[in-house]
């Protein structure tokens, strides 16, 4: 059974790793084995967290690069497979998020969205499949959301970008799966990082933020959820335990998307 989630000899590519559910995701990884490298869009949150895994006593490799850039990322994994290997697990991690509404948005930050949303994990994917193929298998892990599957105020962007990197989750599972590739897609809920950080400050009158409220009434496990929880679901999703999922989402939401 160890064997089936052991990432011995793997090397994993999580990009936008440095702290977060990517550092999370990466860490969860290197205990089952993995070789781990990350990338950063800055240099010094990659030096943080090279640092950060060191303390977790993960020798982890660090890149800068903007994973919008199709230069910079091919340069990138060209690199990676010199200096460490072929990449066996991607993690398409990196992303961010507007908190607009949608008639006040301009088209500049809608696209800038789906940049890093979208068009960065289609990216990085081209650009570690060919040796995947070459090498007879991979796994590639897209971190959707649950606005992958809804809408709400204030994401217009955010739910448009996930909501395609759902349907190209499957689309490279449909498209490579006869490479032995797997594609699925993680769907957190709502985890407590500093991406949702504003939406858990607390009041001038010390109350709870009105959507901190909302997340604990509407979330059965009554909890935001903790960059660890993305762990065991992402070995999952890189091991060989998952050989026969392709082109789905796991949600990892403590339930909310059962019950809203
Ligand atoms: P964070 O903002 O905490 O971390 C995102 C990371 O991506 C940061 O290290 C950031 O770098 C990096 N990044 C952003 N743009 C680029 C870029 N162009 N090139 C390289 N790296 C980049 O986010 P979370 O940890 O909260 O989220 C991680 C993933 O999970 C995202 O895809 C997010 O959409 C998704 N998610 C998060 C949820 C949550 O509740 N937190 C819920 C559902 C999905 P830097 O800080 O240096 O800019």
């Amino acid at each position: 059974m160890e064997k089936l989630f052991s990432l011995e000899g793997k090397i994993a590519l999580v990009t936008g790793a440095s702290y977060g559910i990517g550092f999370a995701i990466a860490s969860g990884l290197a205990k089952a084995g993995a070789t781990i490298v990350f990338n950063d869009i800055k240099e010094d949150f990659v030096n943080k967290g090279v640092a950060a895994y060191k303390e977790a006593g993960i020798d982890a490799k660090g890149y800068v690069c903007d994973v919008t850039d199709e230069n910079a990322v091919n340069a990138m994994v060209a690199q990676i497979e010199k200096e460490v290997g072929i990449i066996d697990i991607l993690v398409n991690n990196a992303g961010i998020i507007k908190r607009i509404p949608m008639c006040e948005m301009s088209a500049a930050e809608f696209r800038q969205v789906i940049d890093v949303d979208l068009n960065a994990p289609f990216i990085c994917a081209k650009a570690v499949i060919p040796s995947m193929i070459k090498k007879g298998h991979g796994k590639i892990i897209n971190i959707c959301s649950m606005m992958s599957e809804l809408g709400r105020e204030t994401v217009s962007a955010y739910a448009a970008a996930k909501g395609g990197l759902k349907m190209l989750t499957k689309n490279i599972a449909s498209e490579y799966g006869g490479h032995n590739i797997q594609c699925n897609g993680i769907g957190p809920g709502y985890i407590a990082t500093p991406q949702t950080a504003p939406l858990r400050e607390r009041q001038p009158d010390g109350s709870r933020h009105p959507f901190d409220s909302f997340i604990i009434a509407k979330t059965p496990a009554a909890r935001w959820g903790e960059p660890d929880d993305l762990t065991g679901p992402a070995v999952f999703l890189a091991s060989d335990a998952s050989n026969f999922v392709n082109g789905h989402i796991l949600y990892v939401d403590g339930g909310i998307l059962a019950y809203i």
